[in-house]
């Protein structure tokens, strides 16, 4: 097996577990009413841009190698920082959902009896979902050969995050106004320490 179809493979196993982690939550976010709901043209804009670059993107290319002319020749320590990249995106990601329970919204919403959570991964930065979403971009890179594949994850996640997290801290400050503020001063966006 060649060292390129290695990490196809776990790509595959990785973004199937990544779906096992998130759909307990998207059925528990339907019983969990919605007290202020923020969608809007831009967000649905932001989470289609992160569908298409870190999912939709990848899985043609897995599937079908479109598109060839950009791939380039797969090391195997690229695959495995890949790999170890991609798992602690995983890792990230679903202690986020633990930490973040009945809060969760795939978009900017307030839910019922919502909390300010800032426990966790919530103590070391204030976006860790997102910060998940930044190592699966590079994991996605690193793990698929091909330079327009590895580029589409990065960029969906950066669309997503440039139109969202502005507007989000916003409505947490609305809710939490004092609380949301001395959290902010304490800890930085995605980056622990850096930004
Ligand atoms: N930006 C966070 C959460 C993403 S989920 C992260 O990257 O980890 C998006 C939802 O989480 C939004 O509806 C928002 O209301 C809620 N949210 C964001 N930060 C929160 C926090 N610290 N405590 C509770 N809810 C939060």
């Amino acid at each position: 097996m060649s060292i390129a179809s290695i990490g196809e493979i776990v790509w595959v196993v990785g973004i199937i577990a990544w779906y096992v982690v998130r759909y307990p939550f998207e059925r528990r976010a339907k019983r969990v009413r919605v007290m202020s709901n923020r969608r809007s043209t831009t967000d649905t804009i932001g989470l289609a841009a992160a569908s298409l670059g870190l999912a939709i993107v990848p899985a043609l290319y897995v599937a079908t190698g479109i598109p060839r002319f950009a791939d380039y020749g797969a090391h195997l320590w690229l695959v495995g920082l890949g790999a170890l990249v991609f798992a602690a995106a995983l890792w990230t990601f679903r202690r986020t959902h633990k930490e973040l329970g009945r809060n969760w919204s795939i978009s900017l919403e307030i839910r019922e009896k919502h909390k300010l959570i800032s426990t966790g991964p919530y103590a070391a930065v204030r976006h860790p979902m997102y910060t998940s979403f930044l190592l699966m971009g590079i994991g996605q890179m690193l793990l698929l050969s091909n330079w327009v594949v590895g580029l589409a994850g990065l960029l969906g996640f950066a669309v997503l995050f440039f139109l969202r997290v502005g507007k989000e801290e916003r409505l947490m400050l609305e809710f939490f106004g004092p609380e949301y503020r001395a959290y902010m001063d304490r800890t930085k966006r995605i980056i622990p320490y850096i930004y």
